[in-house]
């Protein structure tokens, strides 16, 4: 097709080819088969905006069993909950490294999901990847890199699903701009394209969402943007070509909140689910599906088979996590409300019906020992950038040797200053250090107040606590050694003289600063979701300064500046500064934020975070594809990805970029020393996978007649008990159903049945595509004086090829592994198929490099620009 624009893929292929899921859709059968047309409907179509207590509520099947799932926000903890934990957001998790962390925090998640009810969890999220360092909502995600996002996508997922509850992976595909997202937020009759060519499609965005569905991912979320102007939630080669086919999915497909924008185009293109329910405007009662669907089936427009799927699809998903288990799903609503903190209220506030109030709201503690795992990751995820002295860590009373020396220095130089009390002086500075105006200030968190623990909108959660860097600070530092001096305002340090006199006492600075973004449905400030620029928020880099200025007589004492951010910060206005000797970007820690600082700069967890993003010098340095289209550029409003592969790192590298850090970068308060990389051939390269296995299971086979209208007739006397706005899957007559001829034309197409792609064939599409083909190993060492963690990083450069264009290298493996001082282990790295490939677009396959005697080369260290170790293959 021509650049921007999607090519039709039918017929949607149908779920239940994958052996991994046999079982689940033999009993998913079973219980669809019998179903009425109306309860078919119902489980494919949420029941409106605000009808059920969780944010989104499909209708039941109650006569076979299958009850309303409650699905529920997001991606760091129980949004509109009491009692939860707020967790680290992805963006910090992604900088752990730590792929048992990943793990452990989806875990736990999940039980907190479950215990209040929630079937669905709308989470993880790796779409945005991060195109743009200022998109509103990249973290979210873990990480500008395809590869980190995969992993950290599939271990949450499969944590999350090993306590019986389903993940949703989103968002499905390229929503990597809030601006224009959609329409309604921006006064625009279309949302904006994401218009990217198929190899970028591949080896980027949907890679991530390939580790998802191999890791058994339940639902997919697809996205409120176009991609190649086709919506992504009706697009047809993105739902049924590249997810249900080359990727083998085997749940459900579920809209983003209205991002459904057709009826029955959207069943046609892979759609099974429409979420909230209401159609093209929030809570109007008015549905794409529900009824519509139902006159649909019934005048053929929607085939019988493509319901039946759609709701096999979903039911399977429910079996495949063992949800029909009464004991740990009881079929009962959730025992909170996400609308009401009050103990009473109705179940559907939505509705203008008169109701009757309910208890609503338990009020059930969950959180069990869960901020261990918070702060754990909190710390993890704390990257140590600069650290001269070293000036970190700070012993229990506060100062390191060399700080001691340097006291005895000051002492001498400030001997008649005023009020010498005898203890040590320390300065925190920066709102970001304190509370503000408390945690929760605004709704979903839509502002920056106070210490930043997360971004803003339906990712973000309230917090039952947060603790703030001021009060972990005041709580380690020990009172009879240190004083502490609070300025926690971001407003210009005064000149009046007694504060000068105060900041020229100061013998260690702390100071602290921010950039915050979050989804588009709110703005604060200047920013409306994306950040206007990739600067310090709240006049970050002005304090910074003055602190640096005057920290010390003369600004000759030690400034540590600690930034909690959404994502890249710029840096060049104070990171040289010569007193500015450590630098914490703590990323978005969540609840455990102070504590897991303090343990940080104590030194009591040895940090091991790593940069899941490249910090430049300047916005422009990414590149021009990196730019935010904040004034549209048309009606439908075109964003071409024209930088195909080159975002972030590869962008950097390819173009000779000079970063401030680079991609995968962090230090540590020990030293590793990497040796003896050795590359183990496991299978032989060949060009090309093995052909498309034939499928495992066959899908469910239902009757295909177009049921009798009778089975979607509300029921004798309904009008007196319905509510208001709530979808029904109810028709009033035959009249409302039209002629079987009034069937709606099939898109352009429809009738062109696709062949099915030599990529797919299994659960995560081809299996000969996960299998190892090689192996990389490398010995580490802790060389230097303390225990902590290495996350040794394996990068991959294809082998030079005069056809095809390559990024200078990819990351294609990482580990976290602990080691004492002196002790050495032995990491390895398995390489995939998939990992060794590129997605041929003429082959419509990936495809390894097997051209003459040419080597793939792997460079292992302790970020993208520090190939410690070198081997080839
Ligand atoms: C967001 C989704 C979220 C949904 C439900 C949408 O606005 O884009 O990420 O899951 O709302 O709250
Ligand atoms: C609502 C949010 C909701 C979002 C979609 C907004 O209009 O205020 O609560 O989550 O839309 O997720």
């Amino acid at each position: 097709p021509p650049y921007g624009q999607s090519p039709p893929w039918y017929p949607s292929p149908k779920g239940g080819i994958a052996s991994t899921w046999a079982d689940s859709y033999a009993k998913a059968a079973k219980m669809v088969s019998k179903m009425t047309l109306a309860e078919k409907v119902n489980v494919t179509t949420g029941t409106g905006w605000q009808m059920g207590l969780a944010v989104g509520t499909n209708g039941p099947a109650v006569n076979v069993g299958f009850p309303q799932l409650q699905l529920q926000d997001g991606p760091l903890g129980i949004r509109f909950a009491d009692n939860i934990t707020a967790f680290p957001a992805g963006i910090t998790v992604g900088a752990t490294w730590n792929r048992q962390l990943m793990y452990a925090r989806g875990k736990a998640h999940a039980i907190e999901a479950r215990e209040k009810g929630v079937n669905v969890l709308l989470g993880p999220c790796v779409g945005p990847l991060g195109r743009m360092p200022a998109g509103g909502r990249n973290w979210e995600g873990f990480g500008a890199d395809p590869y980190l996002q995969g992993v950290a996508g599939a271990e949450t997922t499969r944590g999350i699903q090993s306590e019986g509850v389903m993940a949703t992976i989103k968002h499905f595909v390229a929503n990597e701009q809030e601006h224009f997202r959609q329409p309604w937020e921006w006064g625009l009759p279309h949302a904006v394209s994401s218009n990217i060519d198929d190899r970028t499609l591949h080896e980027l965005y949907a890679w991530p969402f390939g580790d998802a569905v191999k890791a058994g991912v339940a639902s997919v979320m697809c996205s409120y943007n176009q991609v190649n102007n086709s919506y992504s939630c009706g697009n047809s080669k993105l739902l049924n070509g590249i997810l249900k086919d080359e990727l083998g999915f085997q749940g459900f497909v579920m809209s983003d909140w209205l991002a459904q924008r057709g009826g029955v185009s959207t069943a046609l293109a892979g759609l099974d689910m429409t979420m909230p329910g209401d159609g093209l405007r929030w809570a109007n009662g008015e549905s794409l599906w529900g009824p519509e669907l139902s006159k649909s089936v019934l005048n053929g427009s929607v085939p019988v088979e493509r319901l039946n799927d759609m709701v096999t699809r979903i039911v399977a998903a429910w079996y495949q996590l063992g949800q029909d288990d009464e004991t740990k799903f009881p079929r009962t609503r959730p025992n909170f409300s996400s609308w009401t903190d009050d103990k009473m209220g109705v179940l559907s506030p939505g509705s203008p019906s008169k109701q009757e109030e309910v208890e609503v709201n338990q009020f059930k503690n969950v959180q069990a020992n869960h901020s261990i795992i918070a702060r754990q990751v909190a710390a993890e995820g704390t990257v140590l950038l600069k650290n001269e002295g070293p000036l970190l860590p700070l012993t229990p009373h506060g100062f390191t040797e060399s700080m001691l020396k340097l006291r005895r220095n000051v002492l001498a130089r400030a001997a008649d200053r005023a009020a010498n009390t005898g203890k040590l002086k320390v300065g925190i500075f920066g709102e970001d250090a304190g509370p503000g105006k408390g945690p929760n200030y605004c709704k979903d968190r839509g502002c920056n107040e106070g210490t930043l623990g997360s971004g803003w909108g339906s990712g973000a959660v309230e917090f039952p606590y947060l603790v703030t860097p001021l009060e972990a600070l005041r709580d380690k530092f020990d009172s009879s050694k240190v004083e502490l001096h609070e300025y926690i305002t971001d407003g210009p340090l005064l000149d009046k003289s007694s504060e000068q006199n105060v900041l020229s006492s100061l013998e260690l600075c702390i100071v602290f600063a921010n950039a915050d973004s979050g989804e588009g449905f709110a703005k604060w400030a200047d920013v409306a979701g994306d950040r206007p620029n990739i600067d310090l928020q709240k006049g970050g880099v002005r304090l910074i300064q003055q602190v640096s200025a005057k920290c010390g007589p003369e600004g000759t004492s030690d400034v540590i500046v600690v930034i909690h951010s959404v994502g890249p910060v710029l840096m060049e206005q104070w990171i040289e500064l010569p007193n500015v000797k450590a630098v914490l970007l703590a990323n978005l820690p969540g609840e455990e934020s102070g504590n897991a600082l303090a343990d940080i700069l104590f030194g009591e967890t040895n940090p091991s975070g790593h940069l899941p993003y490249t910090i430049g010098k300047s916005l422009d340095d990414y590149g021009p594809g990196a730019k935010i289209m904040y004034t549209p550029n048309g009606v439908v409003p075109q964003q071409d990805f024209k930088e195909g592969l080159y975002i972030d790192y590869r962008y950097f590298d390819k173009y000779s970029v000079e970063p401030r850090f680079e991609f995968g970068f962090g230090m540590s308060y020990t030293v590793f020393g990497y040796s003896n990389l050795r590359v183990d051939e496991v299978k032989p390269k060949s060009r090309l996978p093995a052909p498309r296995p034939s499928p495992a299971a066959e899908p469910p086979s239902y009757e295909t007649a177009v049921p009798d209208i009778e089975e979607v007739l509300a029921p004798e006397g309904f009008d007196k008990y319905k509510l208001e706005k709530y979808i029904y899957p109810y028709v009033k007559s035959a009249d409302e159903v039209g002629l079987i001829d009034s069937k709606y034309p099939y898109p352009e197409g429809y009738n062109a049945k696709q062949p099915l792609s030599q990529a797919g064939g299994a659960e995560g599409g081809n299996p000969d595509l996960w299998e190892v083909y090689v192996t990389v190993k490398v010995d580490v060492e802790n060389t230097g004086l303390k225990d902590g963690a290495v996350v040794p990083q394996l990068y991959m450069s294809y082998p030079d090829s005069n056809e095809v264009d390559f990024p200078v290298r990819v990351l294609r493996g990482f580990d976290k592994v602990f080691l004492k001082k002196g002790e050495k282990k032995t990491v390895e790295f398995g390489l995939t198929r998939r990992d060794l490939s590129y997605w041929d677009v003429e082959e419509q396959n990936w495809v390894m490099v097997t051209e003459g005697d040419a080597k793939y080369k792997f460079g292992v260290g302790g970020s993208s620009r520090d190939a410690a170790v070198e081997g080839v293959w």
